[in-house]
């Protein structure tokens, strides 16, 4: 793990604002500042994982967490016709930032296959 904080430590550690949906003592959900549907949103757990690649088997109960907060936050933001979760992981999935973060996607009819 690199010295440097990643942006979505420093969106944890209440360093730079963030629109926050969700918070408890293992996870945090925001809005995307760069929104790819009508509702975009990222869950990222406060634990530092820098990728998909980096969850170790401990970490399943946080994982499954993770997508119960997605199942509530997509009832409470209206996705009652579905919605995307996307896990980008390294420079081949399009991973930009190095904090393990499940992009919630809806409000739209998405298309596949993705780029
Ligand atoms: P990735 O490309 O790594 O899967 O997704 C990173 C996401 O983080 C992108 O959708 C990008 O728009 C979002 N993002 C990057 N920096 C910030 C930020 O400072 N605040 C918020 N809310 N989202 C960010």
């Amino acid at each position: 793990m690199s010295a440097e904080k990643t942006i979505f430590k420093r969106i944890i550690d209440k360093e730079i604002p963030a629109d926050i949906v969700h918070e408890d003592d293992l996870c945090l959900a925001f809005h995307d500042v760069s929104p790819q549907a009508p509702t975009h949103v990222l869950v990222i757990p406060r634990k530092e994982i820098a990728s998909l690649a980096e969850v170790q088997d401990e970490d399943a109960a946080l994982i499954g967490h993770l997508f119960a907060v997605i199942r509530k936050l997509a009832e409470e933001l209206g996705l009652a016709d579905g919605y995307r979760t996307v896990i980008n992981c390294g420079s081949d999935g399009g991973q930009s930032v190095g904090h393990l973060h499940i992009h919630l996607l809806g409000g739209r009819a998405l298309t596949w296959p993705p780029g």
